[in-house]
């Protein structure tokens, strides 16, 4: 059970900052997810915790034992790749015993925990075959096998299911999830893709240019983006100009060009004046036949597209902005042009940062 503490750490590629000055904190146990969009950084801060890259500047520390300069083979970490790297001229079951035999350990005992960490990813029916006998999923279950079968202090996996199929990588994030909390080993995670993060991680990293822009649980991230970039990156959203009106105990009003908001998500600083940019998400925006009352806005249907389980609405606002709504098990079918008044919970109203 280990910590990894990342303090300061840059990397510079000459004139390309890869990694610029990152402070973490990863607890002992968690599933930490570092996410954010190609380029900015996440892999180079994988590979320096593994040993693969050394820091421009900063110390990497597991425990209170400083790693910064130690060689890969010496700090016992366990790699998923995205490629899931098996050798193909060997089973299932000598693919995991591998790093055993390179560590020198005995055969029965070899044999026994190879057969444990096949059985903690479910494969131990398939010991005997072969990699190319078996299906993408099946071979990143082995992959995952082969790191845990060392006891790794620190788990690092680096989009591990990018080469699954869409169904398959639903059911690798459950699987993953679960082997990551029953053998409690602290996991580094690294996926481009929010849905994956938010599904699987204690917490999140969004890191954007090589910098960490917010970092907290899934659902703080989401409920609560800082800055218009999380809010953006995370799922989807309406950003709505405003003017603020006035604030009264952590709640904020605000004159919008759909009429007057009143914002309550919790910011520790509310702003009592200017121009603010606030974040709906449009699955917290909902049709009404209330025309008016607090935090009810007014606007023009511009088309809805019918999804099955939902349906999205284009709706124009005075200034000729649109808001997107999704309406799950929609009934408010209609045509371009209708009046739709929607209302939005205050808690639901983000002003952002920046
Ligand atoms: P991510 O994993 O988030 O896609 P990377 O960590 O791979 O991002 O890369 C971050 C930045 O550093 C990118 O601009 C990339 O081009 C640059 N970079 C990464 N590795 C090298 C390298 N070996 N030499 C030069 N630039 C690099």
């Amino acid at each position: 059970m280990t910590s990894i503490k990342l303090q300061g750490i840059r990397k510079h590629y000459g004139k390309t900052v890869a990694v610029d000055g990152i402070d973490l904190t990863i607890d002992t146990g968690e599933l930490f997810f570092l996410l954010g969009p190609s380029g900015c950084g996440k892999t180079t801060l994988l590979r320096m915790i593994a040993g693969f890259i050394e820091p421009t500047d900063g110390r990497i520390r597991f425990d209170d034992r400083d790693v910064t300069t130690l060689p890969p083979n010496k700090r016992n970490t366990g790699m998923v790749f995205q490629s899931y790297a098996l050798w193909p001229h060997m089973t299932v079951e000598q693919n995991v015993a591998f790093g055993l035999s390179v560590r020198k350990v005995a055969g029965e005992e070899r044999k026994r925990r190879g057969l444990d960490a096949l059985r903690a990813v479910q494969m131990d029916p398939y010991a005997s075959r072969k990699p190319n006998e078996l299906s993408g999923g099946q071979q990143q279950r082995v992959a995952l096998a082969r790191a845990l079968v060392i006891k790794p202090t620190v788990l690092l996996l680096d989009e591990p299911l990018s080469n699954l199929d869409a169904k398959l990588r639903l059911e690798m994030r459950i699987e993953i999830k679960r082997i990551c909390k029953q053998t409690r080993i602290t996991s580094v995670y690294v996926t481009h893709d929010q849905k994956e993060a938010l599904s699987m991680a204690d917490r999140v990293a969004l890191l954007r240019n090589g910098k960490v822009v917010q970092v907290g649980p899934p659902r703080e991230l989401y409920d609560r983006p800082a800055s218009r970039f999380v809010a953006d990156f995370l799922g989807e959203t309406n950003f709505i100009h405003a003017v603020v009106a006035g604030a009264n105990n952590g709640s904020v009003r605000l004159d919008t060009p759909a009429g007057q908001l009143e914002s309550a998500a919790g910011l520790s600083e509310s702003p009592t004046g200017g121009n603010v940019t606030c974040s709906v998400r449009p699955e917290s925006l909902q049709v009404v036949d209330r025309t008016s009352g607090p935090n009810i806005m007014t606007g023009t249907r511009v088309e809805t597209i019918y999804l099955g389980e939902m349906a999205q609405h284009i709706v124009e606002v005075a200034d000729g902005s649109r808001l997107k709504v999704f309406e799950l098990n929609p009934s408010h079918f209609g045509d371009p042009g209708d009046t739709l008044h929607l209302s939005v919970e205050p808690e639901d109203v983000v002003i952002l940062a920046d």
